[in-house]
């Protein structure tokens, strides 16, 4: 006989917070107005959807599980001034959606993945994630500590990322195994450095951190011919480690580099 496993869809990272003081409290933060349209991110059972609901002017909620979204559209129907989507977050069309805040209580194995794409998004003008709380860590990490890395520097150049606070695991039912923090990334109006081209800062930035123990000059070799003279010339030390780069620094290196492009087969 077959184990049945319908309840139970660890997968999804289904960890519901139903904790009504503590949605008020990310809603609060989120700061969301009468005129704000909120796209929700694994709207779950709806709870934080309600006080979205109460808030905003227009909730777009979108939740993957069939069984959660026919508990949703029993709740809420009639709710003229939400529109509930079956579907996968990551591969939804946020572009379309006009300017929106985004609200989630996002579900962990998508942390990643999701931040890096709603960045890009134009048109969005915040967000407020409950995360974990080490990943929250990594967004707001400044140079020289632990926690900085390659998501730092994505996060902090194209937002002001924020722990707003934090969330003991024992408020989830049922509980993840860490702890999970509130934090809001607003959008920048102005990126805090000048980088020429952006997918080449993102690839300085990935390379150098995605071998994090080398020095820089070695891990800029599959970008450029000669790192340690490039470096010395606009005036890095090539010894250096990535997380005692600035995104300064990083940005320096990239534009430096996109300058060289022309004459440079392994930039492009
Ligand atoms: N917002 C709810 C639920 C959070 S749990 C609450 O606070 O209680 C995360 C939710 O995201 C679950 O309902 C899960 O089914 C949903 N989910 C998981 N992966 C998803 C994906 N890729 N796209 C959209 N929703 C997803």
């Amino acid at each position: 006989m077959h184990k049945t496993t319908k309840h139970k869809k660890p997968k999804l990272g289904q960890h519901f917070l139903r904790n009504t003081e503590i949605l008020e409290r990310i809603v609060k933060v989120a700061e969301i107005n009468p005129n704000d349209k909120v796209v929700e991110i694994g709207a779950g059972m709806g709870d934080l959807t309600e006080i979205l609901l109460k808030n905003a002017k227009e909730v777009i909620a979108i939740e993957i599980d069939p069984m959660l979204f026919k508990i949703l559209k029993e709740r809420f129907y009639g709710k003229e001034n939400l529109k509930l989507i079956n579907q996968n977050a990551l591969n939804f069309p946020y572009e379309e959606v006009g300017e929106f805040k985004v609200v989630a209580n996002i579900p962990y194995y998508i942390t990643k993945p999701i931040i890096f794409k709603l960045l890009e998004v134009k048109n969005l003008i915040s967000m407020t994630l409950t995360i974990q709380k080490e990943v929250a860590e990594r967004l707001i990490a400044k140079p020289s500590t632990k926690a900085y890395s390659a998501l730092s520097i994505i996060a902090q150049y194209y937002t002001k990322p924020e722990i707003k606070f934090y969330i003991p695991s024992s408020f989830f039912s049922p509980p993840p195994k860490v702890d999970s923090a509130v934090i809001k990334m607003e959008k920048r109006d102005k990126a805090p450095v000048e980088v020429i081209n952006e997918k080449l800062f993102f690839r300085v930035v990935k390379s150098a951190f995605g071998q994090r123990r080398k020095i820089i000059s070695n891990s800029l070799k599959s970008i450029v011919d000669e790192p340690k003279e490039f470096l010395t010339k606009i005036g890095i030390e090539p010894t250096k480690r990535p997380e005692e780069l600035s995104i300064k620094d990083f940005a320096l290196i990239s534009n430096e580099l996109a300058k060289f492009a022309k004459n440079n087969a392994k930039i492009a």
